[in-house]
Protein backbone atom coordinates (compact mmCIF):
# COMPACT_ATOMS: atom_id res chain seq x y z
CA UNK A 1 0.00 0.00 0.00
CA UNK A 2 1.50 3.35 -1.04
CA UNK A 3 -0.53 5.89 0.76
CA UNK A 4 -3.71 6.71 3.08
CA UNK A 5 -6.75 9.52 1.65
CA UNK A 6 -7.86 12.06 4.04
CA UNK A 7 -11.00 14.13 3.58
CA UNK A 8 -11.03 17.10 5.21
CA UNK A 9 -15.21 18.19 4.62
CA UNK A 10 -14.92 22.01 5.87
CA UNK A 11 -17.70 24.72 6.01
CA UNK A 12 -16.67 26.73 2.97
CA UNK A 13 -14.93 23.27 0.80
CA UNK A 14 -14.23 20.29 0.68
CA UNK A 15 -10.90 18.80 0.11
CA UNK A 16 -9.07 15.29 -0.47
CA UNK A 17 -5.67 14.78 0.33
CA UNK A 18 -2.90 11.61 -0.49
CA UNK A 19 -0.40 11.70 2.09
CA UNK A 20 2.16 8.89 1.66
CA UNK A 21 4.19 6.68 4.33
CA UNK A 22 7.05 9.36 5.18
CA UNK A 23 3.87 11.71 5.68
CA UNK A 24 4.21 13.65 2.34
CA UNK A 25 1.24 15.01 0.52
CA UNK A 26 1.41 13.36 -3.46
CA UNK A 27 -1.68 15.25 -3.96
CA UNK A 28 -4.32 17.42 -2.92
CA UNK A 29 -7.57 18.64 -4.37
CA UNK A 30 -10.54 21.32 -3.17
CA UNK A 31 -13.95 22.08 -3.89
CA UNK A 32 -15.78 25.04 -3.09
CA UNK A 33 -19.38 24.44 -1.39
CA UNK A 34 -22.39 26.60 -1.90
CA UNK A 35 -24.18 27.82 0.85
CA UNK A 36 -27.55 28.94 0.79
CA UNK A 37 -29.21 31.19 3.29
CA UNK A 38 -32.57 30.93 3.26
CA UNK A 39 -33.55 33.91 5.53
CA UNK A 40 -31.60 35.98 7.92
CA UNK A 41 -29.60 33.68 10.60
CA UNK A 42 -30.18 30.30 8.82
CA UNK A 43 -27.48 28.76 6.71
CA UNK A 44 -28.06 25.57 4.61
CA UNK A 45 -25.64 23.16 2.52
CA UNK A 46 -26.93 20.09 0.03
CA UNK A 47 -26.44 17.25 1.48
CA UNK A 48 -26.14 16.04 -2.17
CA UNK A 49 -23.56 18.69 -2.97
CA UNK A 50 -21.36 18.15 -0.28
CA UNK A 51 -21.17 14.62 -1.60
CA UNK A 52 -20.46 15.18 -4.54
CA UNK A 53 -17.44 17.61 -3.93
CA UNK A 54 -16.26 14.96 -2.19
CA UNK A 55 -16.79 12.33 -4.64
CA UNK A 56 -15.14 14.54 -7.51
CA UNK A 57 -12.01 15.42 -4.81
CA UNK A 58 -11.15 12.24 -4.14
CA UNK A 59 -10.94 11.43 -7.77
CA UNK A 60 -8.59 14.70 -8.45
CA UNK A 61 -6.22 14.09 -5.50
CA UNK A 62 -5.95 10.42 -6.84
CA UNK A 63 -5.11 12.17 -10.60
CA UNK A 64 -2.70 14.07 -8.85
CA UNK A 65 -1.06 11.92 -7.08
CA UNK A 66 -0.92 8.79 -9.77
CA UNK A 67 -2.65 6.20 -8.09
CA UNK A 68 -5.23 3.99 -8.47
CA UNK A 69 -8.06 3.58 -5.18
CA UNK A 70 -6.33 0.10 -4.52
CA UNK A 71 -3.36 1.22 -3.19
CA UNK A 72 -4.95 2.94 -1.15
CA UNK A 73 -4.35 1.96 2.63
CA UNK A 74 -7.18 3.52 4.19
CA UNK A 75 -9.40 6.20 3.98
CA UNK A 76 -9.30 8.95 6.90
CA UNK A 77 -12.85 12.08 7.05
CA UNK A 78 -12.01 15.13 9.42
CA UNK A 79 -15.45 17.26 9.03
CA UNK A 80 -17.45 20.32 10.22
CA UNK A 81 -19.29 19.56 12.60
CA UNK A 82 -22.46 19.55 14.33
CA UNK A 83 -24.11 20.10 10.77
CA UNK A 84 -27.11 18.53 10.37
CA UNK A 85 -28.40 15.99 8.06
CA UNK A 86 -31.72 13.19 7.53
CA UNK A 87 -31.95 11.44 5.22
CA UNK A 88 -33.35 7.50 4.18
CA UNK A 89 -31.65 4.63 5.42
CA UNK A 90 -32.53 2.36 1.76
CA UNK A 91 -32.58 5.06 -0.82
CA UNK A 92 -30.00 7.34 0.60
CA UNK A 93 -31.83 10.27 -0.26
CA UNK A 94 -31.18 13.25 1.97
CA UNK A 95 -34.65 14.17 3.49
CA UNK A 96 -34.06 18.28 3.36
CA UNK A 97 -30.97 20.30 3.78
CA UNK A 98 -28.13 19.90 6.12
CA UNK A 99 -28.74 22.44 8.41
CA UNK A 100 -24.78 23.82 9.13
CA UNK A 101 -23.85 24.28 12.86
CA UNK A 102 -24.03 28.28 12.15
CA UNK A 103 -27.57 28.55 11.43
CA UNK A 104 -29.41 29.96 14.49
CA UNK A 105 -33.11 29.09 13.56
CA UNK A 106 -33.41 27.16 16.83
CA UNK A 107 -32.61 30.41 18.95
CA UNK A 108 -36.00 30.78 20.69
CA UNK A 109 -36.05 26.85 21.27
CA UNK A 110 -32.34 27.52 23.16
CA UNK A 111 -34.07 30.64 25.19
CA UNK A 112 -36.55 28.57 26.52
CA UNK A 113 -34.63 26.40 27.66
CA UNK A 114 -31.89 28.28 29.90
CA UNK A 115 -32.76 28.64 33.41
CA UNK A 116 -34.18 25.08 33.48
CA UNK A 117 -33.34 22.26 35.39
CA UNK A 118 -32.90 20.80 31.90
CA UNK A 119 -30.11 23.08 30.92
CA UNK A 120 -28.28 22.17 34.06
CA UNK A 121 -28.82 18.74 32.88
CA UNK A 122 -27.37 19.01 29.57
CA UNK A 123 -24.39 21.05 30.93
CA UNK A 124 -23.98 17.91 33.11
CA UNK A 125 -23.92 15.17 30.52
CA UNK A 126 -22.74 16.74 27.31
CA UNK A 127 -20.15 18.90 28.56
CA UNK A 128 -21.66 21.66 26.11
CA UNK A 129 -24.04 25.31 26.96
CA UNK A 130 -27.25 25.49 25.49
CA UNK A 131 -27.27 27.03 22.03
CA UNK A 132 -27.57 26.13 18.62
CA UNK A 133 -24.69 25.64 17.00
CA UNK A 134 -25.17 21.86 18.28
CA UNK A 135 -27.07 19.38 16.38
CA UNK A 136 -30.41 18.39 19.05
CA UNK A 137 -32.31 21.20 18.58
CA UNK A 138 -31.67 21.34 14.92
CA UNK A 139 -33.11 17.81 14.56
CA UNK A 140 -35.70 18.65 16.91
CA UNK A 141 -36.96 21.58 14.45
CA UNK A 142 -36.98 19.14 11.51
CA UNK A 143 -38.95 16.64 13.17
CA UNK A 144 -41.93 19.63 14.06
CA UNK A 145 -42.01 20.97 10.67
CA UNK A 146 -42.70 17.62 9.08
CA UNK A 147 -45.19 15.40 11.42
CA UNK A 148 -44.43 12.63 8.74
CA UNK A 149 -41.43 11.72 9.86
CA UNK A 150 -41.56 10.51 13.34
CA UNK A 151 -43.13 7.29 12.49
CA UNK A 152 -40.44 6.70 9.54
CA UNK A 153 -37.23 7.64 11.96
CA UNK A 154 -38.71 5.45 14.82
CA UNK A 155 -39.10 2.92 12.79
CA UNK A 156 -35.22 3.69 11.85
CA UNK A 157 -36.04 4.16 7.90
CA UNK A 158 -35.12 7.85 8.54
CA UNK A 159 -31.68 8.36 9.98
CA UNK A 160 -29.75 11.52 11.41
CA UNK A 161 -26.10 11.92 10.88
CA UNK A 162 -23.63 14.94 11.49
CA UNK A 163 -21.50 15.22 7.73
CA UNK A 164 -18.72 12.30 8.90
CA UNK A 165 -22.06 9.94 9.28
CA UNK A 166 -23.23 10.83 5.69
CA UNK A 167 -19.94 10.45 4.00
CA UNK A 168 -19.33 6.91 5.77
CA UNK A 169 -22.44 5.79 4.28
CA UNK A 170 -22.12 7.26 0.78
CA UNK A 171 -18.59 5.92 0.97
CA UNK A 172 -19.86 2.38 2.13
CA UNK A 173 -22.77 2.31 -0.44
CA UNK A 174 -25.28 2.52 2.24
CA UNK A 175 -23.94 -0.06 4.48
CA UNK A 176 -22.79 1.05 7.90
CA UNK A 177 -24.46 4.27 9.46
CA UNK A 178 -21.74 5.03 12.14
CA UNK A 179 -20.14 8.39 14.02
CA UNK A 180 -17.34 8.55 15.96
CA UNK A 181 -16.91 9.92 19.91
CA UNK A 182 -15.47 13.51 18.89
CA UNK A 183 -18.52 14.20 16.41
CA UNK A 184 -20.71 12.62 18.62
CA UNK A 185 -20.05 14.87 21.64
CA UNK A 186 -21.11 17.69 19.20
CA UNK A 187 -24.65 16.69 19.00
CA UNK A 188 -26.40 17.33 22.53
CA UNK A 189 -27.24 14.04 22.94
CA UNK A 190 -24.17 11.98 24.16
CA UNK A 191 -23.17 11.35 27.25
CA UNK A 192 -19.74 12.26 28.12
CA UNK A 193 -19.58 10.14 31.52
CA UNK A 194 -21.34 7.16 29.83
CA UNK A 195 -19.98 7.58 26.28
CA UNK A 196 -22.81 6.50 25.19
CA UNK A 197 -26.23 8.09 23.59
CA UNK A 198 -28.21 9.91 25.99
CA UNK A 199 -31.76 8.68 26.40
CA UNK A 200 -32.85 11.62 28.67
CA UNK A 201 -31.62 14.01 26.08
CA UNK A 202 -32.92 11.83 23.42
CA UNK A 203 -36.58 12.14 25.28
CA UNK A 204 -36.05 15.72 25.83
CA UNK A 205 -35.33 16.79 21.78
CA UNK A 206 -38.15 14.13 20.79
CA UNK A 207 -35.44 12.55 18.59
CA UNK A 208 -35.53 8.70 18.06
CA UNK A 209 -32.66 6.34 19.89
CA UNK A 210 -33.15 5.07 16.24
CA UNK A 211 -32.35 7.60 14.01
CA UNK A 212 -28.77 7.78 15.66
CA UNK A 213 -25.85 6.50 13.81
CA UNK A 214 -23.69 3.78 15.99
CA UNK A 215 -20.62 5.69 18.08
CA UNK A 216 -17.40 3.88 17.39
CA UNK A 217 -14.00 5.12 18.29
CA UNK A 218 -12.03 7.68 15.89
CA UNK A 219 -9.36 5.09 14.49
CA UNK A 220 -11.91 2.29 14.00
CA UNK A 221 -13.72 -0.17 11.31
CA UNK A 222 -16.03 1.85 9.13
CA UNK A 223 -16.44 -0.52 6.57
CA UNK A 224 -14.63 -0.97 3.27
CA UNK A 225 -15.87 1.63 0.27
CA UNK A 226 -18.12 0.66 -2.18
CA UNK A 227 -16.00 -0.18 -5.24
CA UNK A 228 -18.59 1.83 -7.26
CA UNK A 229 -17.62 4.63 -5.72
CA UNK A 230 -13.83 4.45 -6.51
CA UNK A 231 -12.94 1.48 -8.15
CA UNK A 232 -12.14 -0.36 -4.95
CA UNK A 233 -12.61 -1.67 -1.29
CA UNK A 234 -10.47 0.43 0.96
CA UNK A 235 -11.36 0.49 4.80
CA UNK A 236 -12.99 3.56 5.99
CA UNK A 237 -11.22 3.74 9.48
CA UNK A 238 -11.03 7.12 10.52
CA UNK A 239 -13.06 9.54 11.43
CA UNK A 240 -13.26 12.81 13.74
CA UNK A 241 -14.57 16.13 14.13
CA UNK A 242 -12.53 19.48 12.88
CA UNK A 243 -10.76 20.46 15.62
CA UNK A 244 -10.04 17.26 17.55
CA UNK A 245 -9.11 16.20 13.93
CA UNK A 246 -6.16 19.52 14.10
CA UNK A 247 -5.28 18.76 17.95
CA UNK A 248 -4.35 15.37 17.01
CA UNK A 249 -2.47 16.01 13.87
CA UNK A 250 -0.49 18.36 16.08
CA UNK A 251 0.40 15.59 18.18
CA UNK A 252 -1.37 16.83 20.95
CA UNK A 253 -3.14 13.15 22.30
CA UNK A 254 -2.11 13.29 25.96
CA UNK A 255 -3.10 15.44 29.07
CA UNK A 256 -2.34 19.13 29.31
CA UNK A 257 -1.08 19.71 25.47
CA UNK A 258 -2.97 22.45 23.61
CA UNK A 259 -3.60 23.84 20.50
CA UNK A 260 -4.80 26.79 18.87
CA UNK A 261 -6.06 27.20 15.35
CA UNK A 262 -6.60 31.03 14.13
CA UNK A 263 -8.47 31.40 10.87
CA UNK A 264 -11.63 33.05 10.47
CA UNK A 265 -12.27 32.62 14.30
CA UNK A 266 -10.20 31.00 16.54
CA UNK A 267 -10.47 27.19 18.46
CA UNK A 268 -8.26 26.71 21.50
CA UNK A 269 -8.35 23.08 22.72
CA UNK A 270 -6.53 21.47 25.80
CA UNK A 271 -6.07 18.10 26.16
CA UNK A 272 -7.55 16.87 29.83
CA UNK A 273 -6.26 12.93 29.48
CA UNK A 274 -9.01 10.29 29.96
CA UNK A 275 -10.18 11.54 33.08
CA UNK A 276 -13.09 14.68 33.02
CA UNK A 277 -12.45 17.36 34.82
CA UNK A 278 -14.42 20.16 35.84
CA UNK A 279 -14.82 23.12 33.94
CA UNK A 280 -15.01 27.16 34.34
CA UNK A 281 -18.55 28.37 33.14
CA UNK A 282 -18.40 29.21 29.62
CA UNK A 283 -15.69 26.39 28.78
CA UNK A 284 -17.08 23.35 26.77
CA UNK A 285 -15.51 19.39 27.72
CA UNK A 286 -15.92 17.83 24.16
CA UNK A 287 -14.40 14.06 23.42
CA UNK A 288 -10.92 14.15 21.92
CA UNK A 289 -8.35 11.33 20.70
CA UNK A 290 -5.61 9.73 22.63
CA UNK A 291 -2.58 8.83 21.50
CA UNK A 292 -4.31 5.94 18.80
CA UNK A 293 -7.54 7.35 18.42
CA UNK A 294 -9.44 6.43 21.87
CA UNK A 295 -11.80 8.29 23.77
CA UNK A 296 -10.15 10.93 25.80
CA UNK A 297 -11.34 14.26 26.98
CA UNK A 298 -11.06 17.91 25.84
CA UNK A 299 -11.81 21.70 26.68
CA UNK A 300 -12.81 23.24 23.91
CA UNK A 301 -12.96 27.46 23.87
CA UNK A 302 -14.24 29.80 20.67
CA UNK A 303 -13.04 33.25 19.75
CA UNK A 304 -15.71 34.06 17.04
CA UNK A 305 -13.81 37.10 15.46
CA UNK A 306 -10.21 36.37 15.11
CA UNK A 307 -8.78 37.01 11.47
CA UNK A 308 -11.82 38.19 10.69
CA UNK A 309 -11.15 41.54 12.29
CA UNK A 310 -8.01 41.63 10.07
CA UNK A 311 -10.28 40.60 6.73
CA UNK A 312 -12.43 44.08 8.45
CA UNK A 313 -9.53 46.14 8.38
CA UNK A 314 -8.65 45.72 4.85
CA UNK A 315 -12.00 45.19 3.06
CA UNK A 316 -14.25 47.28 5.49
CA UNK A 317 -11.88 50.06 6.51
CA UNK A 318 -9.28 50.05 3.71
CA UNK A 319 -6.26 50.49 6.68
CA UNK A 320 -4.40 47.76 5.17
CA UNK A 321 -4.41 46.23 1.37
CA UNK A 322 -3.63 42.14 2.48
CA UNK A 323 -3.41 40.64 5.63
CA UNK A 324 0.07 40.06 5.76
CA UNK A 325 0.90 44.08 5.55
CA UNK A 326 -0.62 43.98 9.37
CA UNK A 327 2.84 42.33 10.83
CA UNK A 328 5.12 45.03 9.30
CA UNK A 329 2.41 47.75 10.52
CA UNK A 330 2.46 46.88 14.21
CA UNK A 331 6.01 46.62 14.57
CA UNK A 332 6.19 49.86 12.89
CA UNK A 333 5.19 51.39 16.80
CA UNK A 334 6.51 50.66 20.16
CA UNK A 335 2.99 50.10 21.48
CA UNK A 336 -0.77 49.93 20.22
CA UNK A 337 -0.38 54.08 21.77
CA UNK A 338 -3.25 52.76 24.31
CA UNK A 339 -5.87 51.89 22.24
CA UNK A 340 -7.81 48.59 22.63
CA UNK A 341 -10.37 46.80 19.89
CA UNK A 342 -12.50 44.32 20.89
CA UNK A 343 -13.80 42.90 17.44
CA UNK A 344 -17.01 41.69 18.88
CA UNK A 345 -18.77 41.64 15.98
CA UNK A 346 -20.85 38.75 16.53
CA UNK A 347 -20.59 38.89 19.73
CA UNK A 348 -18.33 37.13 22.37
CA UNK A 349 -17.36 33.87 23.10
CA UNK A 350 -15.54 31.80 25.46
CA UNK A 351 -15.52 32.40 28.50
CA UNK A 352 -18.33 35.20 28.10
CA UNK A 353 -20.81 34.05 25.87
CA UNK A 354 -22.28 37.71 25.17
CA UNK A 355 -24.40 37.07 22.32
CA UNK A 356 -25.35 40.89 22.51
CA UNK A 357 -21.87 42.34 22.32
CA UNK A 358 -19.98 44.29 19.51
CA UNK A 359 -16.87 45.88 18.26
CA UNK A 360 -15.57 48.80 20.46
CA UNK A 361 -12.35 50.94 20.18
CA UNK A 362 -11.51 52.77 23.97
CA UNK A 363 -8.53 54.87 23.96
CA UNK A 364 -8.37 56.62 20.80
CA UNK A 365 -6.42 60.17 21.27
CA UNK A 366 -5.72 63.03 18.83
CA UNK A 367 -2.23 60.96 18.45
CA UNK A 368 -3.70 57.38 17.09
CA UNK A 369 -2.53 56.55 13.90
CA UNK A 370 -3.79 53.37 11.65
CA UNK A 371 -0.99 51.44 12.95
CA UNK A 372 -2.06 51.67 16.48
CA UNK A 373 -5.68 50.44 15.04
CA UNK A 374 -3.81 47.18 13.03
CA UNK A 375 -1.43 46.45 16.35
CA UNK A 376 -4.54 46.52 18.59
CA UNK A 377 -6.32 44.10 16.28
CA UNK A 378 -3.38 41.76 16.10
CA UNK A 379 -2.96 42.37 20.08
CA UNK A 380 -6.68 41.31 20.68
CA UNK A 381 -6.78 37.59 19.01
CA UNK A 382 -3.69 37.14 21.64
CA UNK A 383 -5.25 38.34 24.50
CA UNK A 384 -8.46 36.68 23.41
CA UNK A 385 -6.21 32.84 23.33
CA UNK A 386 -4.95 33.96 26.65
CA UNK A 387 -8.26 34.73 28.37
CA UNK A 388 -9.86 31.30 27.36
CA UNK A 389 -6.55 29.43 28.20
CA UNK A 390 -7.13 31.08 31.50
CA UNK A 391 -10.58 29.99 32.13
CA UNK A 392 -8.97 26.31 31.31
CA UNK A 393 -6.21 26.60 33.73
CA UNK A 394 -7.74 28.66 36.21
CA UNK A 395 -5.63 31.59 35.50
CA UNK A 396 -2.43 29.37 35.02
CA UNK A 397 -1.56 29.24 31.38
CA UNK A 398 2.01 27.85 31.77
CA UNK A 399 0.55 24.40 33.12
CA UNK A 400 0.80 23.39 29.56
CA UNK A 401 4.05 23.55 28.36
CA UNK A 402 3.54 25.24 24.90
CA UNK A 403 0.93 26.03 22.34
CA UNK A 404 1.00 24.15 19.03
CA UNK A 405 -0.57 26.47 16.27
CA UNK A 406 -1.98 26.49 13.36
CA UNK A 407 -4.74 28.56 10.71
CA UNK A 408 -3.56 31.64 8.63
CA UNK A 409 -2.62 34.19 11.52
CA UNK A 410 0.26 31.79 12.31
CA UNK A 411 1.79 33.56 9.24
CA UNK A 412 2.28 36.24 10.89
CA UNK A 413 5.59 36.16 13.40
CA UNK A 414 5.16 39.58 15.35
CA UNK A 415 1.32 37.72 16.27
CA UNK A 416 3.35 34.60 17.37
CA UNK A 417 5.74 36.22 19.07
CA UNK A 418 3.10 38.92 21.09
CA UNK A 419 1.15 35.33 21.53
CA UNK A 420 4.43 33.80 23.76
CA UNK A 421 4.75 36.95 25.62
CA UNK A 422 1.18 37.15 26.46
CA UNK A 423 1.09 33.45 27.43
CA UNK A 424 4.40 32.90 28.71
CA UNK A 425 4.66 30.00 27.28
CA UNK A 426 6.59 28.99 24.01
CA UNK A 427 4.61 28.69 20.72
CA UNK A 428 5.17 25.83 18.11
CA UNK A 429 4.23 27.19 14.54
CA UNK A 430 4.40 23.71 12.68
CA UNK A 431 5.32 24.22 8.66
CA UNK A 432 2.71 22.02 7.14
CA UNK A 433 -0.38 23.96 6.78
CA UNK A 434 -3.24 20.83 6.91
CA UNK A 435 -2.92 19.42 10.32
CA UNK A 436 -6.82 18.44 10.45
CA UNK A 437 -6.16 16.18 7.27
CA UNK A 438 -3.01 14.99 8.94
CA UNK A 439 -4.97 14.21 12.18
CA UNK A 440 -7.61 11.93 10.04
CA UNK A 441 -4.89 10.56 7.82
CA UNK A 442 -2.84 9.66 10.73
CA UNK A 443 -6.24 7.88 12.61
CA UNK A 444 -6.92 6.04 9.63
CA UNK A 445 -3.55 5.05 8.90
CA UNK A 446 -2.57 3.11 12.46
CA UNK A 447 -6.19 1.61 12.19
CA UNK A 448 -4.99 0.36 9.04
CA UNK A 449 -1.36 -0.98 9.98
CA UNK A 450 -0.20 1.55 7.66
CA UNK A 451 1.73 3.20 10.25
CA UNK A 452 2.44 1.78 13.52
CA UNK A 453 2.73 4.15 15.83
CA UNK A 454 1.58 7.70 15.69
CA UNK A 455 5.60 9.30 15.81
CA UNK A 456 5.59 7.58 12.61
CA UNK A 457 3.50 10.40 10.97
CA UNK A 458 4.54 13.51 12.77
CA UNK A 459 7.05 14.69 10.91
CA UNK A 460 4.63 15.22 8.09
CA UNK A 461 4.43 18.67 10.58
CA UNK A 462 7.71 19.46 9.06
CA UNK A 463 9.88 21.48 11.69
CA UNK A 464 8.21 23.87 14.51
CA UNK A 465 9.07 27.33 14.37
CA UNK A 466 9.27 28.30 18.13
CA UNK A 467 8.81 31.38 19.75
CA UNK A 468 10.19 32.16 22.96
CA UNK A 469 8.33 34.22 25.58
CA UNK A 470 10.97 36.91 26.01
CA UNK A 471 11.22 38.38 29.61
CA UNK A 472 11.27 41.98 28.91
CA UNK A 473 8.00 42.08 26.54
CA UNK A 474 6.58 39.48 29.03
CA UNK A 475 6.24 42.83 31.62
CA UNK A 476 4.60 44.88 28.68
CA UNK A 477 1.97 42.43 27.40
CA UNK A 478 1.51 41.41 31.14
CA UNK A 479 0.85 45.35 31.44
CA UNK A 480 -1.21 45.80 28.50
CA UNK A 481 -3.89 42.82 29.51
CA UNK A 482 -4.84 45.21 32.66
CA UNK A 483 -6.21 47.66 29.62
CA UNK A 484 -7.51 44.95 27.43
CA UNK A 485 -9.57 43.87 30.33
CA UNK A 486 -11.07 47.12 30.80
CA UNK A 487 -11.80 47.14 27.34
CA UNK A 488 -13.68 43.85 27.23
CA UNK A 489 -15.75 45.41 30.43
CA UNK A 490 -16.16 48.60 27.78
CA UNK A 491 -17.59 45.94 25.78
CA UNK A 492 -20.32 44.05 27.81
CA UNK A 493 -21.30 46.74 29.52
CA UNK A 494 -22.72 47.86 26.55
CA UNK A 495 -24.30 44.77 25.91
CA UNK A 496 -25.62 44.93 29.37
CA UNK A 497 -27.09 48.06 28.18
CA UNK A 498 -28.54 46.61 24.68
CA UNK A 499 -30.08 44.04 27.01
CA UNK A 500 -31.57 46.69 29.29
CA UNK A 501 -33.47 48.48 26.41
CA UNK A 502 -35.45 45.70 25.52
P1 LIG B 1 -10.39 29.78 7.60
O1 LIG B 1 -10.01 28.33 7.55
O2 LIG B 1 -11.22 30.17 8.80
O3 LIG B 1 -10.95 30.31 6.31
P2 LIG B 1 -7.51 30.37 7.40
O4 LIG B 1 -6.81 29.42 8.30
O5 LIG B 1 -7.39 30.20 5.93
O6 LIG B 1 -9.02 30.59 7.84
O7 LIG B 1 -6.96 31.83 7.78
C1 LIG B 1 -7.44 32.97 7.17
C2 LIG B 1 -7.48 34.12 8.18
O8 LIG B 1 -6.14 34.43 8.58
C3 LIG B 1 -8.05 35.39 7.58
O9 LIG B 1 -9.10 35.85 8.42
C4 LIG B 1 -6.90 36.37 7.53
O10 LIG B 1 -7.31 37.68 7.86
C5 LIG B 1 -5.93 35.82 8.55
N1 LIG B 1 -4.54 36.08 8.16
C6 LIG B 1 -3.89 35.59 7.08
N2 LIG B 1 -2.61 36.05 7.04
C7 LIG B 1 -2.46 36.82 8.14
C8 LIG B 1 -1.36 37.59 8.68
N3 LIG B 1 -0.16 37.61 8.08
N4 LIG B 1 -1.57 38.27 9.83
C9 LIG B 1 -2.76 38.23 10.45
N5 LIG B 1 -3.83 37.54 9.99
C10 LIG B 1 -3.68 36.85 8.85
Amino acid sequence: MTAVLAIDQGTTGSRALIIGHDGRLLGSSYRELPQYFPSPGEVEHSAEEIWESVRVTIREALEKASLRADQLAGVGITNQRETTIVWDRHTGVPAGPAIVWQDRRTSARCESLRGTTDEALIRARTGLVVDPYFSATKIEWLLDRHPDWLSRAEAGDLIFGTVDSWLVYRLTGGRVHATDHTNASRTLLYSLDAQAWDPDLCSLFGVPAAMLPEVRSSAGDYGVTDPEVFGAEVPVAGVVGDQQAALYGQGAWSADTAKATYGTGAFVLLHTGDTRRSAADGVLTTAACGPRGEFAYAFEGSILIAGAAIQWLRDGLGLIEDAAESEAMARAVADSGGVYFVPAFAGLGTPWWEPRARGTVVGLTRGTQREHLVRATLEAMAYSTRDVLDAMTEGRPDSIDSLRVDGGATRNAWLMQFQADVLGVPVHVPSAAELTALGAAGLAGLQTGFWSAPEQFLPARGEDRVFEPDAESRSAAEAGRAGWGRALATARYWAAGVRGDE
